[in-house]
This record gives structure tokens, C-alpha cells and sequence, in this order.
């Protein structure tokens, strides 16, 4: 049987070949194991994985590391704004869905919203915190 954290595993396997294939390509072989990085990605690898990453696969790494983590824990598949248990279906289309519909598309018009009026948002946003 196929589940969810298979599926994620597979898919850590799959960019960190793609990872490796293209780092063999552009840096001396033998020099970095991939696979290790990606495993523990801890604060010491982080700027490892900024040189050897591109934002799309660091954004998706830390998606299936996130979505492994919940699943450890047990809160996998429940909507992180209010707790309600995300649909199978949706699941399987986005194994990394973070909120259920309803939130996802609230989330989605505030940020629509924000994007709007840059100016404002940015002078809110204290240094360093900046991120996501
Ligand atoms: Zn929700």
C-alpha cells in the first residue's frame, strides 16, 4: 500500500538525485554528499544547501521535511488555521496542503491583499523576520 509518507520520501529521494546529478555536473565529485545535507538539514548546513539549492527546490524540500515532521507527529492533514481534518482527495493532490479550502482561500485573499499595498506591509515587518 502506497500512503502519504511514502509518497514524500520518494518524492526527498527524487530532488536530492536531481540535486546530486546536477551538483556532479558543476563541482568537483565527491566533495559533497547530497543526500546527508538534505537528511539533516540543520542550522550548519544551511549554507550549504543555499549555494547548492535553488529557491523552488529549497521551498519544496522544507515542504516534504514539514509534512514528514506532521506526519511524525501525528497533526498531519489537519488544517493548521483551524484544526479541521483536510480531505483525502485534497491530499493526494496537495500532500503538502497546510489548510483546508476554506482557509487556504482566505489566506490566499489577504494575501492578494497585502501585495497590494507593499509599502505598508513591508515598513511593518520588523528586520529579520522577513521570512516567508
Ligand atoms: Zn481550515
Amino acid at each position: 500500500m502506497k500512503t502519504i509518507k511514502d509518497m514524500l520520501l520518494k518524492m526527498r529521494e527524487n530532488l536530492a538525485q536531481e540535486i546530486a546529478r546536477r551538483s556532479r555536473a558543476t563541482t568537483e565529485p565527491g566533495a559533497q554528499d547530497i543526500g546527508d545535507i538534505i537528511d539533516s538539514v540543520s542550522e550548519e548546513r544551511t549554507r550549504e544547501m543555499d549555494m547548492i539549492l535553488t529557491d523552488r527546490e529549497k521551498r519544496k524540500l522544507r515542504q516534504i521535511n514539514d509534512a514528514l515532521d506532521k506526519i511524525e507527529e501525528a497533526t498531519y492533514g489537519l488544517c493548521e488555521e483551524c484544526g479541521v481534518k483536510i480531505p483525502k482527495a485534497r491530499l493526494k493532490v496537495l500532500p503538502f496542503a497546510k489548510y483546508c479550502v476554506e482557509c487556504q482561500e482566505k489566506n490566499e485573499r489577504e494575501e492578494k491583499y497585502t501585495r497590494e499595498e507593499p509599502d505598508e506591509g513591508i515598513k511593518k515587518v520588523p528586520m529579520g523576520e522577513v521570512e516567508e
